[in-house]
Protein backbone atom coordinates (compact mmCIF):
# COMPACT_ATOMS: atom_id res chain seq x y z
CA UNK A 1 0.00 0.00 0.00
CA UNK A 2 1.12 3.39 -0.53
CA UNK A 3 2.51 5.67 2.70
CA UNK A 4 3.90 8.91 3.22
CA UNK A 5 6.06 7.90 5.69
CA UNK A 6 6.68 9.25 9.14
CA UNK A 7 10.41 10.11 8.53
CA UNK A 8 9.48 11.81 5.02
CA UNK A 9 7.11 13.93 7.81
CA UNK A 10 9.84 14.24 10.31
CA UNK A 11 12.43 15.22 7.86
CA UNK A 12 10.01 17.69 5.41
CA UNK A 13 9.99 19.72 8.73
CA UNK A 14 13.75 20.02 9.39
CA UNK A 15 13.77 20.48 5.49
CA UNK A 16 11.68 23.29 5.29
CA UNK A 17 13.89 25.48 8.10
CA UNK A 18 16.90 24.51 5.53
CA UNK A 19 14.84 26.00 2.57
CA UNK A 20 14.73 29.18 4.23
CA UNK A 21 17.94 29.83 3.96
CA UNK A 22 18.52 28.65 0.26
CA UNK A 23 15.42 31.36 -0.40
CA UNK A 24 12.46 29.53 -0.37
CA UNK A 25 9.99 30.40 1.86
CA UNK A 26 8.79 27.86 4.96
CA UNK A 27 5.21 28.40 3.58
CA UNK A 28 6.05 27.86 -0.16
CA UNK A 29 7.13 24.45 0.73
CA UNK A 30 4.39 23.14 2.96
CA UNK A 31 1.86 24.13 0.14
CA UNK A 32 4.02 21.18 -1.55
CA UNK A 33 4.13 18.27 0.43
CA UNK A 34 5.65 15.52 -0.40
CA UNK A 35 3.71 12.85 -2.39
CA UNK A 36 2.34 9.17 -1.50
CA UNK A 37 5.36 6.93 -2.28
CA UNK A 38 5.85 3.13 -2.46
CA UNK A 39 9.45 3.58 -1.74
CA UNK A 40 10.41 6.70 0.48
CA UNK A 41 12.42 10.10 0.62
CA UNK A 42 15.01 10.64 2.75
CA UNK A 43 16.09 13.71 4.07
CA UNK A 44 18.55 13.22 6.70
CA UNK A 45 21.98 14.88 6.46
CA UNK A 46 24.11 11.27 6.35
CA UNK A 47 22.19 10.45 3.43
CA UNK A 48 22.37 13.17 1.27
CA UNK A 49 26.39 13.82 1.71
CA UNK A 50 26.45 10.19 0.53
CA UNK A 51 24.78 10.80 -2.65
CA UNK A 52 27.07 14.05 -3.16
CA UNK A 53 30.17 12.23 -4.39
CA UNK A 54 31.02 10.52 -7.64
CA UNK A 55 34.13 8.31 -8.76
CA UNK A 56 35.83 11.42 -9.69
CA UNK A 57 35.73 12.76 -6.46
CA UNK A 58 36.70 15.97 -7.76
CA UNK A 59 33.51 18.02 -7.73
CA UNK A 60 29.87 17.20 -5.70
CA UNK A 61 26.88 18.52 -3.64
CA UNK A 62 24.19 17.53 -1.43
CA UNK A 63 20.79 17.56 -2.91
CA UNK A 64 18.03 18.71 -0.92
CA UNK A 65 16.48 15.29 -0.60
CA UNK A 66 17.33 11.37 -1.97
CA UNK A 67 14.26 9.02 -3.22
CA UNK A 68 14.82 5.53 -2.84
CA UNK A 69 12.22 5.10 -4.97
CA UNK A 70 9.58 1.70 -5.05
CA UNK A 71 8.29 2.21 -8.38
CA UNK A 72 8.22 4.14 -12.01
CA UNK A 73 5.50 5.74 -10.26
CA UNK A 74 7.29 7.37 -7.52
CA UNK A 75 9.74 8.44 -9.86
CA UNK A 76 7.01 10.59 -11.39
CA UNK A 77 5.86 12.04 -8.28
CA UNK A 78 8.64 12.98 -7.22
CA UNK A 79 9.18 14.79 -10.59
CA UNK A 80 6.38 16.62 -10.68
CA UNK A 81 6.88 17.29 -6.56
CA UNK A 82 10.62 18.87 -7.29
CA UNK A 83 9.19 20.86 -10.31
CA UNK A 84 6.68 22.42 -8.27
CA UNK A 85 9.18 23.35 -5.55
CA UNK A 86 11.36 24.85 -8.15
CA UNK A 87 14.06 22.37 -7.55
CA UNK A 88 16.30 19.74 -10.18
CA UNK A 89 15.99 15.99 -9.92
CA UNK A 90 18.57 13.81 -11.42
CA UNK A 91 18.76 9.69 -10.95
CA UNK A 92 22.05 8.07 -9.74
CA UNK A 93 22.77 4.78 -10.94
CA UNK A 94 26.36 3.56 -9.75
CA UNK A 95 27.37 7.11 -9.36
CA UNK A 96 30.29 5.94 -11.79
CA UNK A 97 30.48 9.46 -13.48
CA UNK A 98 33.71 11.85 -12.72
CA UNK A 99 32.62 15.40 -12.73
CA UNK A 100 29.26 15.91 -10.54
CA UNK A 101 26.96 14.90 -13.79
CA UNK A 102 24.57 12.55 -11.02
CA UNK A 103 24.24 15.58 -9.14
CA UNK A 104 21.24 18.03 -8.34
CA UNK A 105 22.58 20.60 -6.27
CA UNK A 106 19.62 21.53 -3.62
CA UNK A 107 16.93 19.04 -5.57
CA UNK A 108 16.08 15.67 -5.42
CA UNK A 109 18.63 12.53 -6.63
CA UNK A 110 16.73 9.32 -6.99
CA UNK A 111 18.74 6.26 -6.27
CA UNK A 112 18.10 3.94 -8.83
CA UNK A 113 19.78 0.91 -7.56
CA UNK A 114 16.30 0.36 -5.61
CA UNK A 115 15.08 -0.53 -9.12
CA UNK A 116 17.13 -3.29 -10.09
CA UNK A 117 14.48 -6.07 -10.69
CA UNK A 118 16.35 -8.49 -13.54
CA UNK A 119 13.80 -10.48 -15.74
CA UNK A 120 14.08 -13.49 -17.75
CA UNK A 121 15.48 -13.58 -21.04
CA UNK A 122 13.02 -14.05 -23.41
CA UNK A 123 13.88 -14.74 -27.13
CA UNK A 124 16.23 -11.83 -27.88
CA UNK A 125 15.44 -9.53 -25.53
CA UNK A 126 15.33 -9.14 -21.62
CA UNK A 127 13.43 -6.50 -19.25
CA UNK A 128 15.62 -4.58 -16.63
CA UNK A 129 15.10 -2.07 -13.73
CA UNK A 130 17.33 1.11 -15.16
CA UNK A 131 18.64 0.49 -12.00
CA UNK A 132 20.25 -3.12 -12.10
CA UNK A 133 24.25 -2.88 -12.72
CA UNK A 134 25.68 -4.90 -16.11
CA UNK A 135 26.79 -8.11 -13.91
CA UNK A 136 23.49 -8.23 -12.58
CA UNK A 137 22.17 -8.33 -15.78
CA UNK A 138 24.42 -11.17 -16.62
CA UNK A 139 23.78 -12.80 -13.98
CA UNK A 140 20.89 -13.78 -15.48
CA UNK A 141 21.08 -13.91 -19.09
CA UNK A 142 24.23 -16.29 -19.00
CA UNK A 143 22.90 -18.95 -17.56
CA UNK A 144 20.02 -18.82 -20.24
CA UNK A 145 22.36 -19.11 -22.19
CA UNK A 146 22.19 -15.34 -23.68
CA UNK A 147 24.07 -11.95 -23.47
CA UNK A 148 23.83 -8.88 -24.36
CA UNK A 149 25.63 -7.12 -27.64
CA UNK A 150 27.88 -5.31 -25.92
CA UNK A 151 28.93 -4.77 -22.30
CA UNK A 152 31.06 -2.09 -20.93
CA UNK A 153 34.99 -3.12 -19.88
CA UNK A 154 33.78 -2.32 -16.41
CA UNK A 155 30.39 -4.21 -15.15
CA UNK A 156 29.31 -2.13 -12.11
CA UNK A 157 27.78 0.19 -13.70
CA UNK A 158 23.88 0.98 -13.88
CA UNK A 159 21.77 0.14 -17.11
CA UNK A 160 20.26 3.63 -17.23
CA UNK A 161 23.59 5.17 -16.27
CA UNK A 162 25.10 3.72 -19.80
CA UNK A 163 22.79 4.17 -21.57
CA UNK A 164 22.16 7.71 -20.63
CA UNK A 165 25.93 8.64 -22.07
CA UNK A 166 26.11 5.49 -24.28
CA UNK A 167 27.96 2.90 -23.47
CA UNK A 168 31.28 1.63 -24.67
CA UNK A 169 32.80 -1.86 -24.86
CA UNK A 170 35.12 -4.43 -26.59
CA UNK A 171 32.30 -5.15 -29.29
CA UNK A 172 31.85 -1.18 -29.89
CA UNK A 173 33.41 -1.58 -33.17
CA UNK A 174 31.03 -3.80 -34.74
CA UNK A 175 27.76 -3.27 -32.82
CA UNK A 176 27.86 0.79 -31.41
CA UNK A 177 27.16 1.19 -28.26
CA UNK A 178 24.81 0.05 -25.67
CA UNK A 179 22.34 3.03 -26.28
CA UNK A 180 22.05 1.38 -29.66
CA UNK A 181 21.21 -2.00 -28.39
CA UNK A 182 18.61 -0.89 -26.47
CA UNK A 183 14.95 -1.92 -27.93
CA UNK A 184 12.92 -0.04 -25.44
CA UNK A 185 12.35 2.31 -22.37
CA UNK A 186 9.89 3.17 -20.11
CA UNK A 187 11.24 6.73 -19.04
CA UNK A 188 9.64 9.91 -17.17
CA UNK A 189 10.04 13.15 -18.95
CA UNK A 190 10.88 16.16 -17.45
CA UNK A 191 7.04 16.88 -17.54
CA UNK A 192 6.50 13.49 -15.09
CA UNK A 193 4.78 11.47 -17.84
CA UNK A 194 5.42 7.84 -17.83
CA UNK A 195 6.29 6.84 -21.80
CA UNK A 196 7.30 3.65 -23.16
CA UNK A 197 9.32 4.85 -26.52
CA UNK A 198 11.42 2.75 -28.89
CA UNK A 199 12.14 3.50 -32.61
CA UNK A 200 8.48 2.55 -33.35
CA UNK A 201 6.62 4.06 -30.81
CA UNK A 202 7.81 8.03 -29.81
CA UNK A 203 10.91 7.47 -31.54
CA UNK A 204 11.64 11.35 -30.85
CA UNK A 205 12.13 10.52 -27.50
CA UNK A 206 13.72 7.44 -27.72
CA UNK A 207 16.49 9.29 -29.53
CA UNK A 208 16.88 11.86 -27.00
CA UNK A 209 16.94 9.54 -23.74
CA UNK A 210 20.14 7.17 -26.07
CA UNK A 211 23.13 8.85 -25.01
CA UNK A 212 20.81 12.19 -23.91
CA UNK A 213 22.68 12.34 -20.80
CA UNK A 214 19.72 12.51 -18.81
CA UNK A 215 18.30 15.53 -20.50
CA UNK A 216 14.68 15.01 -21.41
CA UNK A 217 13.71 11.90 -19.60
CA UNK A 218 14.95 9.40 -16.15
CA UNK A 219 14.49 5.31 -17.77
CA UNK A 220 13.16 3.45 -15.20
CA UNK A 221 13.01 0.12 -17.31
CA UNK A 222 15.01 -1.35 -20.44
CA UNK A 223 14.34 -3.91 -22.53
CA UNK A 224 17.67 -5.21 -24.12
CA UNK A 225 18.68 -6.68 -26.98
CA UNK A 226 20.49 -10.17 -26.35
CA UNK A 227 22.13 -13.08 -28.31
CA UNK A 228 24.05 -16.28 -28.14
CA UNK A 229 26.24 -16.26 -25.37
CA UNK A 230 29.69 -18.39 -26.75
CA UNK A 231 31.33 -20.09 -23.88
CA UNK A 232 34.47 -19.51 -24.58
CA UNK A 233 37.03 -17.10 -25.46
CA UNK A 234 40.44 -17.11 -27.22
CA UNK A 235 42.31 -13.82 -26.05
CA UNK A 236 45.43 -12.30 -27.14
CA UNK A 237 47.71 -9.41 -25.80
CA UNK A 238 49.56 -8.41 -28.50
CA UNK A 239 52.40 -5.94 -28.55
CA UNK A 240 53.45 -3.03 -30.54
CA UNK A 241 56.88 -1.45 -31.18
CA UNK A 242 55.19 1.73 -31.77
CA UNK A 243 51.73 3.59 -32.31
CA UNK A 244 51.99 3.31 -35.65
CA UNK A 245 51.68 -0.58 -36.16
CA UNK A 246 49.74 -0.52 -33.50
CA UNK A 247 47.05 1.42 -35.39
CA UNK A 248 48.15 -0.06 -38.50
CA UNK A 249 47.21 -3.69 -37.02
CA UNK A 250 44.04 -2.22 -35.43
CA UNK A 251 42.43 -0.55 -38.88
CA UNK A 252 43.43 -4.32 -40.27
CA UNK A 253 41.52 -6.33 -37.82
CA UNK A 254 38.52 -4.11 -37.89
CA UNK A 255 38.19 -4.07 -41.36
CA UNK A 256 38.50 -8.09 -42.12
CA UNK A 257 36.22 -8.66 -38.41
CA UNK A 258 38.33 -11.87 -37.26
CA UNK A 259 38.28 -10.58 -34.11
CA UNK A 260 35.05 -10.00 -31.83
CA UNK A 261 36.67 -7.57 -30.00
CA UNK A 262 39.30 -5.07 -30.17
CA UNK A 263 40.23 -3.33 -27.76
CA UNK A 264 44.04 -1.10 -28.24
CA UNK A 265 45.57 0.40 -25.11
CA UNK A 266 48.73 2.59 -24.18
CA UNK A 267 49.83 1.44 -20.86
CA UNK A 268 52.63 2.94 -18.53
CA UNK A 269 55.89 0.57 -18.86
CA UNK A 270 57.00 -0.83 -16.42
CA UNK A 271 60.46 1.80 -17.53
CA UNK A 272 58.18 4.56 -17.21
CA UNK A 273 57.58 4.98 -21.00
CA UNK A 274 54.58 3.42 -22.28
CA UNK A 275 53.65 0.46 -24.59
CA UNK A 276 51.37 -0.46 -27.38
CA UNK A 277 49.25 -3.33 -27.40
CA UNK A 278 45.73 -4.37 -28.79
CA UNK A 279 43.87 -6.97 -26.82
CA UNK A 280 41.74 -9.11 -29.04
CA UNK A 281 39.23 -11.65 -28.42
CA UNK A 282 37.61 -14.25 -30.13
CA UNK A 283 34.26 -15.76 -28.88
CA UNK A 284 33.56 -19.02 -29.69
CA UNK A 285 31.62 -22.49 -28.29
CA UNK A 286 33.11 -25.97 -29.08
CA UNK A 287 36.49 -26.29 -31.20
CA UNK A 288 38.64 -23.36 -30.48
CA UNK A 289 39.71 -21.38 -33.50
CA UNK A 290 42.57 -21.79 -35.02
CA UNK A 291 45.79 -19.13 -33.88
CA UNK A 292 47.51 -19.42 -37.37
CA UNK A 293 44.66 -18.13 -39.01
CA UNK A 294 43.50 -15.34 -36.15
CA UNK A 295 46.97 -13.52 -36.27
CA UNK A 296 48.40 -14.36 -39.96
CA UNK A 297 49.58 -10.67 -41.53
CA UNK A 298 49.76 -9.15 -37.83
CA UNK A 299 52.50 -7.02 -37.00
CA UNK A 300 52.96 -7.02 -33.52
CA UNK A 301 56.10 -8.65 -31.65
CA UNK A 302 55.36 -12.08 -31.64
CA UNK A 303 57.20 -12.81 -28.66
CA UNK A 304 55.65 -10.49 -26.82
CA UNK A 305 51.85 -12.46 -27.27
CA UNK A 306 49.86 -13.20 -24.54
CA UNK A 307 47.56 -16.12 -25.55
CA UNK A 308 44.46 -17.43 -23.13
CA UNK A 309 41.77 -19.48 -23.37
CA UNK A 310 38.97 -18.64 -20.98
CA UNK A 311 35.45 -18.77 -20.02
CA UNK A 312 33.23 -16.06 -21.30
CA UNK A 313 32.43 -15.02 -17.90
CA UNK A 314 35.79 -14.48 -16.84
CA UNK A 315 36.71 -12.50 -19.91
CA UNK A 316 33.69 -10.09 -19.67
CA UNK A 317 34.86 -9.40 -15.58
CA UNK A 318 38.33 -8.90 -16.85
CA UNK A 319 38.46 -6.40 -14.71
CA UNK A 320 37.50 -7.63 -11.40
CA UNK A 321 41.52 -8.14 -10.22
CA UNK A 322 42.30 -4.63 -10.95
CA UNK A 323 39.14 -3.23 -9.52
CA UNK A 324 40.32 -5.53 -6.41
CA UNK A 325 43.62 -3.82 -6.21
CA UNK A 326 43.04 -0.45 -6.69
CA UNK A 327 40.48 -0.74 -3.88
CA UNK A 328 42.83 -2.68 -1.73
CA UNK A 329 45.48 0.22 -2.14
CA UNK A 330 43.50 3.33 -1.45
CA UNK A 331 43.55 4.48 -5.62
CA UNK A 332 39.98 3.56 -6.37
CA UNK A 333 38.78 5.98 -3.78
CA UNK A 334 41.16 8.68 -5.29
CA UNK A 335 40.28 11.56 -7.49
CA UNK A 336 39.83 10.36 -10.89
CA UNK A 337 40.93 13.39 -13.50
CA UNK A 338 39.53 10.53 -16.75
CA UNK A 339 38.65 12.76 -20.37
CA UNK A 340 37.45 10.09 -23.06
CA UNK A 341 36.87 11.23 -26.88
CA UNK A 342 36.92 10.11 -29.90
CA UNK A 343 39.34 10.79 -32.95
CA UNK A 344 38.91 10.25 -36.86
CA UNK A 345 41.22 7.54 -38.57
CA UNK A 346 42.88 10.49 -40.51
CA UNK A 347 43.84 12.55 -37.79
CA UNK A 348 44.61 9.97 -34.85
CA UNK A 349 48.69 9.13 -35.43
CA UNK A 350 49.61 12.67 -35.26
CA UNK A 351 46.88 13.42 -32.41
CA UNK A 352 48.26 10.91 -30.35
CA UNK A 353 52.02 11.16 -31.14
CA UNK A 354 51.70 14.85 -30.09
CA UNK A 355 49.70 14.03 -26.79
CA UNK A 356 52.06 11.16 -25.80
CA UNK A 357 54.85 14.01 -26.35
CA UNK A 358 53.38 16.26 -23.61
CA UNK A 359 52.82 14.02 -21.07
CA UNK A 360 55.12 12.35 -18.15
CA UNK A 361 53.31 8.65 -18.46
CA UNK A 362 53.73 7.54 -14.38
CA UNK A 363 53.07 11.34 -13.36
CA UNK A 364 49.91 11.91 -15.86
CA UNK A 365 48.51 8.31 -16.10
CA UNK A 366 49.90 6.82 -12.84
CA UNK A 367 51.39 2.90 -12.84
CA UNK A 368 48.21 1.69 -13.00
CA UNK A 369 46.50 3.73 -15.53
CA UNK A 370 46.56 3.98 -19.55
CA UNK A 371 45.25 5.67 -22.78
CA UNK A 372 42.73 4.26 -24.55
CA UNK A 373 42.84 3.55 -28.13
CA UNK A 374 40.88 1.65 -29.37
CA UNK A 375 38.58 1.70 -33.62
CA UNK A 376 35.60 1.80 -33.67
CA UNK A 377 33.50 1.88 -37.09
CA UNK A 378 31.20 4.88 -36.62
CA UNK A 379 28.56 3.24 -38.88
CA UNK A 380 28.17 0.98 -36.10
CA UNK A 381 26.60 3.97 -34.10
CA UNK A 382 23.15 4.44 -34.31
CA UNK A 383 22.05 7.23 -31.02
CA UNK A 384 21.80 10.51 -32.42
CA UNK A 385 23.29 12.41 -29.12
CA UNK A 386 26.68 10.47 -29.16
CA UNK A 387 28.79 12.95 -31.44
CA UNK A 388 31.97 10.85 -32.91
CA UNK A 389 34.03 12.59 -35.76
CA UNK A 390 33.00 12.49 -39.51
CA UNK A 391 34.72 9.79 -41.02
CA UNK A 392 34.28 5.96 -41.23
CA UNK A 393 36.73 5.07 -38.59
CA UNK A 394 37.85 6.53 -35.56
CA UNK A 395 39.37 5.64 -32.36
CA UNK A 396 38.03 5.78 -28.78
CA UNK A 397 40.92 8.16 -27.48
CA UNK A 398 40.44 8.29 -23.67
CA UNK A 399 43.37 9.09 -20.80
CA UNK A 400 41.98 6.68 -17.85
CA UNK A 401 44.09 8.41 -15.45
CA UNK A 402 44.54 6.22 -11.63
CA UNK A 403 46.89 8.97 -9.78
CA UNK A 404 48.99 7.16 -6.83
CA UNK A 405 48.37 10.46 -4.69
CA UNK A 406 44.90 11.65 -3.30
CA UNK A 407 46.72 15.34 -3.68
CA UNK A 408 43.95 18.15 -5.10
CA UNK A 409 46.28 19.87 -6.86
CA UNK A 410 47.83 17.09 -8.67
CA UNK A 411 44.15 16.46 -9.64
CA UNK A 412 43.12 19.75 -10.46
CA UNK A 413 46.70 20.50 -12.73
CA UNK A 414 45.00 17.36 -14.57
CA UNK A 415 41.62 18.63 -15.09
CA UNK A 416 43.64 21.71 -16.58
CA UNK A 417 45.47 19.20 -18.58
CA UNK A 418 41.91 17.49 -20.02
CA UNK A 419 40.77 20.56 -20.92
CA UNK A 420 43.85 21.43 -23.34
CA UNK A 421 43.83 17.57 -24.96
CA UNK A 422 39.73 18.47 -25.27
CA UNK A 423 40.76 21.31 -27.09
CA UNK A 424 43.19 20.14 -29.36
CA UNK A 425 41.49 16.81 -29.95
CA UNK A 426 38.43 19.06 -30.80
CA UNK A 427 40.33 21.17 -33.43
CA UNK A 428 41.37 17.87 -35.09
CA UNK A 429 38.00 16.95 -35.90
CA UNK A 430 37.66 14.77 -32.74
CA UNK A 431 34.44 14.65 -30.31
CA UNK A 432 33.77 14.08 -26.57
CA UNK A 433 32.85 11.62 -25.08
CA UNK A 434 31.16 13.10 -22.00
CA UNK A 435 32.24 11.28 -19.09
CA UNK A 436 34.82 13.52 -19.08
CA UNK A 437 36.54 15.65 -15.91
CA UNK A 438 36.26 19.21 -16.64
CA UNK A 439 33.88 21.94 -16.67
CA UNK A 440 32.31 22.58 -19.93
CA UNK A 441 30.20 25.52 -20.60
CA UNK A 442 26.61 25.79 -22.73
CA UNK A 443 28.97 27.29 -25.35
CA UNK A 444 31.21 24.09 -24.74
CA UNK A 445 28.01 21.90 -25.13
CA UNK A 446 26.32 23.60 -28.37
CA UNK A 447 29.74 23.43 -30.14
CA UNK A 448 29.93 19.51 -28.58
CA UNK A 449 26.36 18.32 -30.39
CA UNK A 450 26.53 20.65 -33.57
CA UNK A 451 24.01 19.47 -35.95
CA UNK A 452 21.95 17.07 -33.10
CA UNK A 453 22.18 20.31 -30.54
CA UNK A 454 18.70 22.14 -31.70
CA UNK A 455 17.19 18.46 -32.04
CA UNK A 456 18.04 17.80 -28.20
CA UNK A 457 17.00 21.97 -27.30
CA UNK A 458 13.33 20.80 -29.33
CA UNK A 459 13.34 17.75 -26.93
CA UNK A 460 14.28 19.71 -23.78
CA UNK A 461 11.41 21.50 -24.57
CA UNK A 462 9.06 19.10 -25.37
CA UNK A 463 10.02 16.63 -22.26
CA UNK A 464 11.49 18.93 -19.78
CA UNK A 465 10.36 22.67 -20.48
CA UNK A 466 11.16 23.68 -16.67
CA UNK A 467 14.52 21.70 -17.04
CA UNK A 468 13.96 19.63 -13.58
CA UNK A 469 16.16 16.90 -15.22
CA UNK A 470 20.30 16.36 -14.80
CA UNK A 471 21.37 19.93 -14.26
CA UNK A 472 24.97 18.43 -13.40
CA UNK A 473 25.71 18.81 -16.92
CA UNK A 474 25.25 22.68 -17.30
CA UNK A 475 24.18 22.03 -21.09
CA UNK A 476 21.32 24.67 -21.15
CA UNK A 477 21.27 28.51 -20.07
CA UNK A 478 18.18 29.52 -21.59
CA UNK A 479 15.84 27.62 -19.08
CA UNK A 480 13.77 28.71 -16.33
CA UNK A 481 15.25 30.17 -13.37
CA UNK A 482 15.62 27.18 -10.64
CA UNK A 483 17.03 27.28 -7.37
CA UNK A 484 19.94 25.65 -8.41
CA UNK A 485 21.75 29.25 -9.33
CA UNK A 486 23.56 30.38 -7.04
CA UNK A 487 24.26 27.23 -5.38
CA UNK A 488 27.84 26.63 -5.96
CA UNK A 489 29.61 23.02 -6.65
CA UNK A 490 31.25 22.26 -3.85
CA UNK A 491 35.07 21.25 -4.74
CA UNK A 492 36.13 17.95 -2.69
CA UNK A 493 39.23 18.16 -0.68
CA UNK A 494 40.62 14.66 -0.34
CA UNK A 495 44.53 15.49 0.75
C1 LIG B 1 35.66 2.09 -13.27
C2 LIG B 1 34.88 2.64 -14.43
C3 LIG B 1 34.86 1.95 -15.62
C4 LIG B 1 34.14 2.44 -16.71
N1 LIG B 1 34.14 1.73 -17.86
C5 LIG B 1 33.44 2.19 -18.91
C6 LIG B 1 33.40 1.46 -20.12
O1 LIG B 1 34.01 0.42 -20.28
N2 LIG B 1 32.67 1.98 -21.14
C7 LIG B 1 31.97 3.14 -21.01
O2 LIG B 1 31.30 3.54 -21.94
N3 LIG B 1 32.00 3.83 -19.88
C8 LIG B 1 32.72 3.39 -18.84
N4 LIG B 1 32.74 4.12 -17.70
C9 LIG B 1 31.98 5.37 -17.64
C10 LIG B 1 30.52 5.07 -17.30
O3 LIG B 1 29.88 4.43 -18.37
C11 LIG B 1 29.73 6.33 -17.05
O4 LIG B 1 30.33 7.10 -16.07
C12 LIG B 1 28.31 5.97 -16.63
O5 LIG B 1 27.50 7.11 -16.76
C13 LIG B 1 28.31 5.50 -15.22
O6 LIG B 1 27.17 4.77 -14.94
P1 LIG B 1 26.55 4.90 -13.49
O7 LIG B 1 25.54 3.83 -13.35
O8 LIG B 1 27.56 4.96 -12.43
O9 LIG B 1 25.82 6.30 -13.69
P2 LIG B 1 25.83 7.62 -12.79
O10 LIG B 1 27.21 8.12 -12.64
O11 LIG B 1 25.06 7.39 -11.57
O12 LIG B 1 25.03 8.56 -13.78
C14 LIG B 1 25.62 8.98 -14.98
C15 LIG B 1 24.70 9.98 -15.66
O13 LIG B 1 23.53 9.31 -16.10
C16 LIG B 1 22.39 9.83 -15.46
N5 LIG B 1 21.55 8.68 -15.12
C17 LIG B 1 21.83 7.68 -14.26
N6 LIG B 1 20.82 6.81 -14.23
C18 LIG B 1 19.90 7.28 -15.09
C19 LIG B 1 18.61 6.84 -15.48
N7 LIG B 1 18.08 5.72 -14.97
N8 LIG B 1 17.92 7.57 -16.37
C20 LIG B 1 18.45 8.70 -16.89
N9 LIG B 1 19.65 9.18 -16.55
C21 LIG B 1 20.36 8.47 -15.67
C22 LIG B 1 22.89 10.56 -14.23
O14 LIG B 1 22.03 11.57 -13.79
C23 LIG B 1 24.22 11.08 -14.73
O15 LIG B 1 24.03 12.24 -15.46
C24 LIG B 1 33.44 3.66 -16.60
C25 LIG B 1 33.47 4.37 -15.40
C26 LIG B 1 34.18 3.87 -14.33
C27 LIG B 1 34.23 4.66 -13.08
Amino acid sequence: MRSIRRTVLIAAAVADAAAVATGVSAARKRDVPPPALDGELRFDQATRDATADDFGHLVGTSPDVVLLPGSTADVAATICWAAKRGRTFAAQGQRHSVWGRSSAPNGVVADMSTQRFVGRARGDRIVVGAGATWSEVLAATLPQGKTPTVLTDYLGLSVGGTLAVGGVGGTTWRHGVQSDNVLSMVVVTGAGRTITCSAEHHPDLFDAVRAGLGQVAVITEATLALVEAPQQVRRFVLSYPDLATMLRDERLLVRDGRFGAVQGAIPVAPSGGVAFQVDVAKFFTGSPPDDGVLLAGLSDDPAGRKPSTIPYPDYLDRLAGLESALRANGQWFHPHPWITTFIGDSRVEDVVDDELGRIDPAHDLGALGQIVLSPIRTGAITSPLLRTPAEELCFAFNFVRVPTTADRGNADRLVESNRAVYERVRRNGGTLYPVSAFPMSPEDWRRHFGPAFDRLREAKRTFDPDHVLTPGYEIFEDGPRRIVEGVPRRRLSRR
